[in-house]
């Protein structure tokens, strides 16, 4: 798989997107599903399946993983691989440019293995079409030939497992997202969580860190493992600077402050969204496409990206007319709700 990492190299520090420090010395990603921290339940479900297609000695059925960036979509895939005792190829949606890209790939497949997609709703329909009959009948059709005397044969394939991920179920098209029998949605993860996760990852990379400093580091990720991670290695470079290299509440926070990442772990972006719903459209509604074009940013990326968190902590909420802020988001950002306002003068 080629990752184009070019578009990163600016990223803000808590962005969900996969940057190259995210590689770093050591693998973070578990490998079963017990060092797999949270989603208990996709993997209370997960579990039963496995379990399930190993005593019949069959293939795992059609997996597909949706949620936001960062979560542990591939690392889940790979966790389903290790399970199953299967081998695994990763490839994504905009890497597979023609059809035959991905007969190519089927084709090679052993008995058993796993096909991962990332970012499956990028796929073009002529390459979506060839998955239909290789998902349901583990058969490919290829035309051989052109004009009249082209002819369509038919390869059988093993049987394997597709597991697909998008940031994106609803842009998946119906015939795709039918054709797995598995779907599992992946939330983001509460602060306990990320902290143990933290704390697994220190362990891993040998950086000596308390529970307060691990909880620090947490609640500031925005409910992301991945941003967690990132955070913890430039936590670590502060620490070793000005704390003897232990991760203390102290430490993390002071770091973190210099990161410019707020207590909530929100970012410059989060902050333009939620100034601009308060100031332009008066604490909402307003559309999500109109938003975007206030601010500069797209669509998708404050969809896929930015709402989840902010809903989760209560600072945003979703209406039929539009998005609108609520008080605790004035709270945060120190802004005055001029609604509360007038209805406490109403009051006296
Ligand atoms: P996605 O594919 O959803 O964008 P990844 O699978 O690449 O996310 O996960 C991002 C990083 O977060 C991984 O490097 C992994 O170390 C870490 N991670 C994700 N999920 C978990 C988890 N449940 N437990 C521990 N670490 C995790």
């Amino acid at each position: 798989m080629s990752l184009d990492f070019s578009q990163d190299y600016e990223a803000p520090i808590v962005t969900a997107s996969l940057t190259p420090g995210d590689d770093g010395e050591v693998n973070l990603r578990p490998k079963t599903l017990a060092d797999y921290t949270g989603q208990e339940k996709a993997k209370g479900n997960l579990s039963v399946y496995i379990e399930a297609a190993r005593r019949r000695s069959e293939p795992l059925d059609h997996v597909l993983l949706y949620g936001p960036p960062g979560l542990g979509k591939t690392t889940l895939a790979g966790v389903i691989a290790n399970e199953m005792g299967s081998g695994i190829r990763i490839t994504s949606g905009p890497a597979i440019e023609k059809a035959g890209d991905l007969a190519a790939l089927l084709t090679n497949l052993a008995p058993g293995d796993i096909l991962f997609i990332d970012e499956i709703h990028r796929l073009n329909r002529a390459v979506e079409e060839i998955l239909y009959p290789a998902m349901e009948d583990y058969a490919i059709d290829i035309i051989i030939g052109k004009g009249p005397s082209a002819n369509s044969i038919r390869l059988d394939l093993p049987r394997f497992t597709l597991i697909g991920a998008t940031t994106r179920a609803g842009q998946l098209s119906s015939p795709l997202r039918d054709r797995f029998g598995v779907q599992l949605r992946l939330e983001l993860y509460t602060n306990e969580e990320l902290a143990r996760i933290v704390k697994r990852s220190a362990a891993l990379l040998g950086i000596e860190i308390e529970p307060d400093g691990a909880a620090e580091v947490a609640s500031r990720s925005r409910g992301t493992p991945r941003i967690a991670n990132r955070l913890l290695r430039r936590v670590r470079d502060f620490a070793q600077v000005y704390y003897d290299g232990v991760i203390t509440k102290e430490a993390a926070d002071h770091a973190l402050g210099r990161l410019e990442v707020d207590k909530l772990g929100l970012d410059a972006i989060d902050r333009r969204m939620l100034r601009a719903i308060i100031t332009n459209y008066g604490g909402g509604p307003v559309g999500l496409e109109t938003l975007a074009a206030t601010i500069g940013e797209e669509a998708v990326t404050l969809e896929d990206v930015y709402e989840p968190y902010l809903m989760q902590i209560g600072f945003l909420t979703r209406t039929p007319r539009g998005r609108c802020v609520t008080q605790l988001a004035y709270d945060h950002l120190h802004l005055q709700n001029d609604k509360t306002v007038q209805s406490e003068q109403l009051h006296f």
